[in-house]
């Protein structure tokens, strides 16, 4: 806390992790007395960078370039990066942190890291990302690599950006490698990729109901986002029968109480992701629908919440009206949107809650499965990868199961997750010795 009081984000995550790891540690000679999680809270590395581009009026612009190398124990480091202007070390790191349990819990072999810029891609031209790209990626390619650090896409950095990345990155180093996930179908991408993170945690929940002979079909489920992680997240909700009555964005949500089906959906996919344009113009094509400015969607009534934008985005407040609206599920799509008081009352409520480290490790799972293709140079179908994710969120779900079974036969997924996570990042690293 000392070394990190600055830092509230990173704190809070580890925090999280920190309240159901110690006991495990304290009840388990082999971790105790090594000071392993204070080992894991400290990045092997942080780089930051000076980001200068120039805009389509020639002005020089300055911004602030980061990779944060978390902990490479079981693999190269593996994290998105992401572009917005909150972008700070805090944010980064608490990602980062978050990322080597979530990788560790895939069970493929990838540490973790993040990293990103505060450049704010809202309102700039094609040429403008391109410019901003590859400056950023001009000095960050002498830390990555294929088995160095691979990073991804997050928040505001989608096959575009990875695109540009890639091609400064290519010209740099004169090799083609694997050295970017997310990348495009014809030069090294995996099919279900984009859609991996927002299925996976469409499986991850599927997984809990079904513990409880229940499933998405006649659900009706609020969703926050509308970016990568929600639309897909909606779109497989979609297929298994339930009806999605909400999306947003930073500036407010859509309520459409008949639903949002698989056609507006598309015209939502047009609206962001061609147009890049707002979550309120749903409403100038479906008029029945509503648009509320500067609001989330938590106070509207259902069965299954799915927050899928971005950090501390559902606080206790929200929590608590969530399930008095009679919400069973709420299952993670972004890092960390549930506030410390938001899970305090999903854990009161006794609602099945699934902590984003676990559901939504389906998208880092399908960049590692994008590496392994990568380094096969072969391509699975959409069918082969589809199955592989579906595997790994079960698996996954079962691992929770495994270490946060309570008493009374309920799961608690957040020290499941944490502790199957830990477990065998510490055992790499306890095996390596101290470096
Ligand atoms: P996108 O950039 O595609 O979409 C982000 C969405 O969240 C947009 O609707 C955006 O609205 C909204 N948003 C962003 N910042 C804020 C904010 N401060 N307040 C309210 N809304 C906000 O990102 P992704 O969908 O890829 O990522 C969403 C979340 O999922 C993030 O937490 C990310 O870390 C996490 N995640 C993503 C993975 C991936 O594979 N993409 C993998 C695992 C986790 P607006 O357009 O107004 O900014």
């Amino acid at each position: 806390k000392q070394r990190n009081g600055h830092e509230p984000e990173f704190l809070q995550a580890v925090q999280e992790v920190a309240e159901t790891v110690i006991p495990y540690i304290i009840d388990n000679d082999i971790y105790f007395g090594k000071n392993i999680l204070l080992r894991m809270v400290e990045p092997e590395r942080l780089i930051s960078f000076r980001v200068s581009w120039v805009d389509d009026d020639g002005e020089i612009q300055v911004n602030r370039g980061y990779r944060v190398q978390m902990n490479s124990a079981i693999g190269p480091y593996k994290g998105g990066l992401r572009f917005h202007p909150t972008v700070n070390a805090s944010i980064l790191k608490f990602l980062a942190f978050e990322q080597v349990f979530k990788n560790s819990l895939t069970t493929l072999p990838m540490g973790g890291g993040k990293g990103g810029s505060d450049f704010d891609p809202k309102g700039k031209s094609d040429n403008e990302i391109m410019r901003f790209c590859h400056a950023f990626m001009s000095e960050l390619f002498r830390h990555i690599g294929p088995n160095t650090d691979v990073p991804a896409g997050d928040i505001g950095v989608g096959a575009r950006e990875i695109g540009f990345m890639f091609g400064m990155y290519k010209k740099l180093n004169n090799e083609f490698t694997g050295v970017l996930t997310g990348k495009g179908q014809s030069w090294g991408g995996s099919l279900i990729r984009p859609e991996a993170t927002g299925y996976g945690n469409v499986y991850f929940a599927q997984n809990m109901l079904k513990r409880k002979n229940d499933s998405f079909e006649g659900k009706t489920v609020v969703i926050s986002g509308s970016g990568n992680v929600a639309q897909f997240a909606a779109e497989k909700a979609i297929e298994l029968g339930a009806k999605i009555l909400t999306l947003s964005d930073s500036a407010g949500y859509i309520y459409d109480e008949e639903g949002i089906d698989t056609e507006k959906l598309k015209h939502v996919m047009f609206i962001k992701n061609e147009k890049r344009g707002r979550i309120s113009e749903y409403v100038e094509k479906y008029p029945n629908a509503k648009y509320v400015a500067g609001k989330r969607p938590w106070s509207v009534k259902c069965d299954i919440a799915l927050p899928c934008a971005t950090q501390n985005e559902l606080n206790g407040e929200e929590a608590k009206m969530l399930i008095e609206n009679g919400c069973m599920c709420v299952s993670e799509g972004a890092n960390m949107p549930s506030t410390p008081e938001a899970i305090h009352e999903f854990n009161n409520a006794k609602i099945l809650f699934a902590p984003g480290k676990a559901s939504n490790a389906g998208g880092v799972a399908t960049s590692g499965l994008e590496m392994s293709q990568n380094s096969l140079r072969i391509s699975w179908s959409r069918e082969e990868v589809d199955n592989r994710l579906k595997d790994i969120m079960e698996d996954i779900h079962d691992s929770c199961v495994q270490y946060g079974a309570n008493e009374d036969g309920s799961i608690d997924y957040i020290r499941g997750a944490n502790i199957a996570g830990f477990v065998k990042v510490a055992d790499a690293m306890l095996a390596q010795g101290i470096i």
